[in-house]
Formats: structure tokens, sequence, C-alpha cells
């Protein structure tokens, strides 16, 4: 599926109001399940194909918070994966790939 088109089909399911400060703290909320999907498969609560399940939901979750962030930013979708994918590949090229900071 292309970003765009993803993103399009988030803004439909959209309910409520405060879609600009609701993205953000969606994308964190959901940032924090998935820290919560792991935390419960160390406990023990559930082997690895459950993790992978959950796992599934909560990065769709996370995803879609971004593409309504993304959106009320005005930045197109399509944009924000190209960019990444550019950062990515300028580390590598320049050895810079371990580290921290976006300004490498
Ligand atoms: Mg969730």
């Amino acid at each position: 599926m292309d970003f765009q088109e993803y993103q399009k089909k988030c803004l439909n399911t959209w309910i409520g109001g405060e879609k600009f400060i609701r993205s953000f703290l969606g994308v964190s909320g959901e940032a924090g399940e998935l820290l919560e999907c792991i935390n419960k498969h160390l406990r023990g609560d559930f082997d690895r194909e459950e993790l992978k399940k959950r796992c599934t939901r909560e990065l769709g979750d996370v995803l879609y918070y971004t593409a309504v962030t993304a959106h009320e930013l005005g930045i197109d979708f399509n944009q924000i994966a190209e960019e990444n994918l550019a950062k990515l590949a300028k580390r590598m090229a320049e050895g810079k790939i371990r580290g921290d900071g976006d300004n490498r």
C-alpha cells in the first residue's frame, strides 16, 4: 500500500476534535503500548508468537497516529519515508550509522 493512500484512509477514520494535539499524544501513547508488549513478553506473560501479534497491532497504531500527525503538520507521508531512508543511506555511506543525535 502507498503511504499517501494509507494516510487518506487513516484520516477517514478519525473521530472527535483536537486532531492536531491528539495525533501527537496518540503517537506517544501507542509507543508506550508497544513497550508494554515487550515488557509483558519478558515477564513471561506470552510467547514470541503472541509478541509478534501484539506488536503488529501496536506498530499499526503508531503508524496510524504518525500518519495523522504528518497530515496535521502538512507533511507528505511519502516524504517522511523517503527523507528517513536518505538520511540513513547518508549515514551508512559516511560510516556514521552508529551513535546518536540527528546531526551526524
Ligand atoms: Mg494500541
